[in-house]
């Protein structure tokens, strides 16, 4: 890639401090994995972190794991070490990898963070909220490592979330604390709960200033920018280390819409990305959509840890209100209404749907979606075909010349 196209891109000066973050909250957990002084829960990435933070526990979370083995393209190679015992190509490829980093004995937290292996867990908690997938990933792990796995079962694909709903998955989250006090070997405390739901709020309201502030023209921020930045709200809210991280970004994306400094140069088009990111492709994407002067620059995906419903005063309820209200838990009806209020936000010219092979439940262009918002709002979308971590079922070329074309189409409406 020559300077000229690099420069299209600008680069995030708080990087850096985010490298450093993630980097202690892997450190700590492999400090805990080898001395085995404190307990380690896995959690589904909106999963009921919380809660487990509360009893004292440090929280790993597969997906993340999953996400670095895209974006290290490590994950293709893994992928058919899981399908020889069993689990299917077509099934999640975050499991299909994660899985066979396990059986292979290879993570990208080695060249990373110089770490072995993923910290071994002594509980697996999962909320089926996103998919199925996840509760069979992490039930593979509770009969390797021989330890429980416990979780929600969530209504999915619902219009409303009803109280009747929310009451089910308060219970359920409430019927967690006695075996994962059992566990800890810590006492439940309801004020240290109400203190990381508001830690866990601040950092998401941060996370959302965050990605609005893509809203501005031109605009300061990318999806691929954010599927970076995304970590901390990952894998560290309910810290106060990730709010501070997100003041520290915030503040540095509010002084680029002051001196109006774009994060592509020139930006003539203003894309929204549906679905999952092609983690192993996020550089050349980026540089893809730069160079045509396209930015990408708002997403369902990244606003996924955006939890408005959390509220410390009333920590189960809100939980199970914040965790069931999320895009993915929804039926087409409420999600459509949704991306049309980000289209509208967001000033979008175009939008990108990722069907991606192996998770269809992050994959809404399936059943007429795309159709349907395209006569309702007037704004055109493409389809690309591909994968978050198979590469495998990725066509580059094929990719391109789509996206050239739909780039075109833009032009020429405008
Ligand atoms: S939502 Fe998709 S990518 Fe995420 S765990 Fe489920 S199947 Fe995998």
């Amino acid at each position: 890639m020559s300077e000229e196209k690099k420069s299209l891109r600008k680069k995030i000066n708080t990087t850096g401090e985010m490298g450093k973050l993630m980097a202690d909250y892997f450190y700590e957990l492999d400090r805990a994995s080898k001395t085995r002084e404190q307990k380690i829960a896995w959690c589904t990435s909106v999963g009921p972190a919380e809660i487990l933070q509360s009893l004292g526990f440090l929280v790993h979370f597969p997906e993340n794991h999953g996400a670095m083995l895209g974006t290290t393209r490590m994950a293709s190679d893994l992928i058919p070490a899981t399908n020889a015992i069993g689990y299917s190509p077509d099934i999640c490829s975050y499991l299909t990898s994660d899985i066979g980093s396990y059986l292979k004995g290879e993570t990208p937290l080695t060249k990373a963070y110089g770490i072995e292996k993923v910290p071994i867990p002594d509980v697996l908690v999962f909320n089926t909220n996103q998919c199925r997938d996840v509760q069979d990933w992490f039930s593979w792990y509770g009969r390797e490592f021989k330890v429980p796995v416990i979780g929600i079962q969530t209504h999915r694909g619902v219009t409303g979330v009803t109280e009747e709903i929310v009451t089910s998955v308060e219970n359920q989250m409430q019927n967690l604390v006695k075996p994962l006090e059992s566990i800890s070997g810590n006492s439940f405390d309801l004020e240290r709960l109400k203190q990381i739901i508001r830690l866990s709020r601040e950092c998401s309201d941060l996370w959302k200033k965050v990605l609005d502030t893509a809203a501005a023209v031109p605009s300061p921020f990318t999806f691929f920018d954010g599927t970076i930045h995304m970590g901390p709200a990952v894998v560290l809210r309910g810290t106060s280390q990730a709010v501070d991280y997100y003041k520290l970004l915030l503040k540095e994306l509010e002084d680029r819409i002051a001196n109006r400094i774009a994060a592509v140069e020139n930006e003539q088009f203003r894309i929204y990305w549906e679905g999952m990111p092609i983690w192993g492709r996020l550089r050349t994407h980026s540089e893809m959509f730069a160079d045509l002067k396209a930015c990408v620059l708002a997403s369902t995906y990244c606003n996924s840890w955006i939890f408005t419903d959390f509220d410390a005063d009333d920590p189960f309820r809100s939980m199970a209100k914040a965790y069931t209200e999320l895009f993915i838990v929804r039926a087409d009806e409420e999600k459509e209404k949704y991306i049309k209020t980000m289209l509208d936000f967001f000033k979008i010219d175009g939008i990108i749907y990722h069907d991606a092979k192996t998770c269809p439940n992050n994959s809404n262009n399936r059943y007429g979606m795309p159709q349907r918002l395209e006569n309702l709002t007037g704004i055109p979308s493409l389809v690309i075909h591909g994968d978050l971590n198979d590469m495998r079922l990725v066509s580059d070329e094929q990719t391109k010349t789509n996206v050239e074309a739909f780039i075109e189409q833009l032009e020429e409406s405008k």
